[in-house]
């Protein structure tokens, strides 16, 4: 049978089913024996990758390679979902595996140059920063605070969380025949409003609280513990279980980008910007059959096809300009675009009643 879409409902790996549950569970199992034992270490040493971490950015970057042309083999006919997969998996290669390796051999500090406050929230307290040359903190600095912004306004979050980002990588390519599980009803939207934003507010709060506490010096002991507690909390609750145990590990059950649509505190910031900047998916005006491809594929849960029918723009905070509604669109309803609106005297600016 040629591989298409609804090939995908007859799997039970993909629809829920007791396979899925299992898998779940193999990949919930991974990432808790990956974070808190040291049990991949022996395993990493003997196939001379050095420790845990290497290992898994290993496995991480060849399941990123296999499912990225196992995409390209699917959907490798829409120009932007061929470049885009290419640059995605090549940035994981080169800036998230390669040089980090790279950099430890020269015995230099690894970084990775493809991740930033506030999803490596590290990045930006004040350990990290002293321990780093000048270039690397000004890129961490001008990426964060100044370039992700600007992009954001111009380009929309996509330029982030479906280019470059390694989360939203591995959902794109080894998590692409999950993506139809999201949950595209209205309490999910829901909860999905309060818990992206409520990480955000807790990173901004935790690197505050790291900086005041840097700031005070060793004055202060109690204050200290504190600080230490905060920084420890968000590395396992949010950083070890919500991006990686659940991140992951939910795939098989609520597809694959419950960590960047629930969790990731980028997303919620690029997606604020994004809200009020220049991205957006415009449609064709009655053109629109509510075939439903475009909403069943959304891997962020977004009911596109009911701004298709109601001939709106869709200007969600929550989109990751995956672009695969537009792909999989039978009528070629849908585009990305970030050019400037200009409306005409008079007309009035549509907004999609539900939208936040
Ligand atoms: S609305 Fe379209 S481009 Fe945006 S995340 Fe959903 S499928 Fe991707
Ligand atoms: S895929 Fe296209 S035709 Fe189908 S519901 Fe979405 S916008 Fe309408």
């Amino acid at each position: 049978m040629q591989a298409g879409l609804l090939d995908t409902y007859r799997k039970p790996t993909l629809t829920r089913g007791a396979l899925a549950w299992a898998l779940s569970a193999v990949l919930s199992a991974f990432y808790l024996v990956l974070y808190f034992t040291e049990a991949l270490t022996p395993v990493a040493r003997a196939t001379g990758l050095g420790d845990k971490w290497t290992l898994y950015g290993f496995l991480y970057t060849v399941a990123m390679v296999a499912g990225g042309v196992y995409f390209l083999r699917r959907h490798g006919n829409s120009r932007y979902e061929r470049i885009r997969t290419i640059v995605v998996v090549a940035v994981q290669v080169v800036l998230a595996f390669a040089l980090p390796i790279v950099m430890k051999v020269f015995g230099a500090r690894e970084y990775y140059f493809s991740y930033f406050w506030p999803l490596k929230i590290e990045y930006l307290y004040p350990s990290v920063i002293l321990s780093h040359p000048f270039l690397i903190v000004a890129w961490s600095f001008v990426g964060s605070l100044v370039a992700f912004p600007v992009l954001a306004w111009f380009l929309g979050k996509r330029f982030y969380c479906s280019w470059v980002c390694g989360c939203g990588g591995l959902a794109n390519t080894a998590g692409e025949p999950f993506r139809h599980l999201s949950d595209k009803s209205e309490a999910a939207w829901k909860v999905e409003k309060v818990s992206v934003y409520l990480v955000l507010a807790i990173a901004v709060a935790a690197t505050v609280v790291v900086w005041a506490n840097w700031a005070v010096g060793s004055r202060h002991p109690a204050f200290a513990s504190f600080a230490f507690a905060v920084q420890k909390w968000y590395g396992f609750a949010i950083g070890a279980m919500f991006a990686g145990v659940l991140g992951v590990g939910l795939y098989p059950l609520m597809g694959t980008r419950v960590w960047c649509r629930f969790g990731c505190p980028m997303a919620a910031m690029l997606g604020i910007i994004q809200r009020f900047g220049r991205f957006r998916i415009t449609v064709k005006k009655d053109m629109c059959i509510a075939c439903g491809n475009c909403s069943t594929y959304c891997e962020m849960g977004i009911d596109v096809r009911s701004y298709a029918m109601a001939n709106q723009d869709v200007r969600r905070a929550a989109c990751v300009g995956c672009g695969m509604c537009a792909h999989l669109c039978p009528r070629g309803v849908l585009k990305l675009e970030n050019r400037p609106v200009r409306l005409k005297a008079g007309q009035p600016i549509r907004v999609y009643a539900a939208g936040p």
